[in-house]
């Protein structure tokens, strides 16, 4: 059984853990840097290490600090959160020389995944539809051509160890292809230390659509559903929804069934996301990410189901508290990421927040750590809050998202909360008649 549970992350994601470790009578650890000495989920955990200065490479990223956090304090069990260290498998193995549980999958399947062309080879062998592209990763200039010839144009340029929607390039034509190419292996040189980079047809009106899966470890996996995060600024989600508009009952249960089984086959441990571009009716694997996903509240709304309790559950060996059979989807539920950033070009607004009042009502949840008073430090990621709405049906989900979008304050800085109010009225968004582009086409008319 675990005990105790260091959280190793920081914000809204830190506090929406512990509240998870306090409803199951877990005691808690927070971590932190300096620049977070006033966060709430340090006024609210059990006990508090700070672990390093503001930099994340010397506090939330690093691991030394974060093992003898658990030493100190008797932890058991590390919650990784997501971003950080929840995806890092040597993080993972670390922990495991240590004794001390890792909430979430084996160093080995956060491996397979980590690494982009890995993870769609291993989809495919699992019987989940990929993007067509190349087999592997693509060497040199007249690979490139070669390949991409092959694939047709417009293709995408993507790095193998990629992730937060960087280190992509689309080629339209042949005349482009060498400097996407080069340009590519260079970003991703630059941003995660690998030059490698694959290619992927370039889908024009996709949306992205992803299952939530969950596993024991011991073979037993089951689906809950699918989540439509199509709007998206620089390949970054903002707004997601469940269900997705654009899928009905037959299509959900089937790739949420080729999912789930692909886990089974996996015997995959705990929460997954599988990510799928879709078009025309088809699927296509883009990646799978072996964490609690910022979005999942979403699927909670419409299952009822606690994804961070089911995480602690099977990290206990207790297995899943739920059968396929038993997840009934009920409703409709949108999240709006509330960031600190201006709503229009998403630069970061750090600073002091100096009015903050939440909304609240039924079918309203706020995942927050802010309050008035609360500084932002500049050395993070720009979400701040989370605002979750859920409906008896998308309408009645979109009527409540505006009443609650007009009640939330945040004042001092600026937040995205104006972008939401726009797009809540917008009629394409209402009609949920949108794609991958939509919203950069939708800012850039503005
Ligand atoms: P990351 O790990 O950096 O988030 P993903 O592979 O998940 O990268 O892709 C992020 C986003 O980039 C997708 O949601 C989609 O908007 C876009 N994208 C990725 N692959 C393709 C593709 N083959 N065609 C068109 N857009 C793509």
């Amino acid at each position: 059984m675990i005990s105790k549970i260091l959280i190793a992350n920081r914000g809204e994601i830190a506090l929406r853990v512990l509240r998870a470790c306090k409803e199951l009578g877990i005691a808690t650890v927070a971590v932190h840097s300096t620049a977070d000495s006033d966060a709430m989920h340090v006024r609210l955990a059990d006990e508090s290490v700070c672990i390093g200065p503001p930099p994340s490479r010397d506090s939330y990223l690093n691991i030394h600090q974060i093992v003898a956090a658990c030493e100190i304090t008797g932890a058991d069990a590390v919650h990784p959160g997501y971003g950080f260290l929840s995806e890092n498998a040597k993080f993972a193995d670390i922990l495991d020389a240590h004794g001390i549980t890792f909430i979430g999958p084996t160093a080995d399947h956060i491996r397979i995944m980590g690494d982009k062309i890995t993870a769609k080879q291993t989809a495919q062998d699992l019987g989940i539809p990929v993007v067509p592209g190349s087999a592997g990763e693509v060497l040199n200039d007249e690979d490139a051509l070669k390949t991409a010839r092959q694939i047709g144009y417009p293709v995408l340029i993507k790095a193998t160890a990629g992730g937060g929607g960087r280190g992509m390039k689309v080629a339209k034509t042949e005349a482009d292809l060498l400097e996407a190419f080069n340009t590519a292996r260079s970003e991703a040189a630059n941003a995660f230390g690998n030059d490698s980079v694959y290619m992927e047809k370039y889908l024009e009106k996709p949306r992205h659509i992803e299952i939530q899966v969950f596993g024991d470890g011991a073979g037993n996996a089951i689906h809950l559903g699918e989540r439509d995060c199509s709007l998206q600024r620089r390949h970054q989600k903002i707004w997601e929804e469940a269900n997705s508009p654009a899928l009905n009952v037959e299509q959900r249960m089937k790739i949420g069934q080729i999912c789930a089984d692909a886990m089974k086959k996996l015997k995959y441990r705990g929460a997954g996301t599988i990510e799928f571009l879709y078009e025309n009716g088809e699927f296509y694997f883009i990646e799978m990410n072996t964490r609690l996903q910022v979005e999942h509240p979403v699927t909670e709304a419409i299952t009822g189901i606690d994804l961070v309790h089911e995480q602690i559950r099977v990290a206990s060996g207790n297995g899943l508290s739920v059968t396929q059979d038993g997840i009934v989807f009920s409703g409709h539920a949108i999240e709006c990421r509330i960031n600190a950033e201006d709503p229009r070009t998403f630069v970061p607004s750090p600073g002091t927040i100096t009015h903050f009042h939440a909304p609240g009502g039924l079918g309203v949840r706020v995942d927050s750590g802010a309050y008035a008073g609360y500084k932002i430090p500049p050395y993070y990621d720009s979400l701040i809050g989370k605002l979750i709405v859920h409906g008896r049906t998308r309408v009645e989900c979109m009527m409540r998202l505006r009443r609650v979008l007009d009640e939330f304050v945040i004042d001092g800085i600026k937040t995205t909360l104006p972008l939401f109010q726009d797009l809540v009225s917008n009629p394409d968004i209402a009609n949920g008649d949108y794609d991958i582009h939509w919203l950069e086409h939708y800012l850039a008319n503005d």
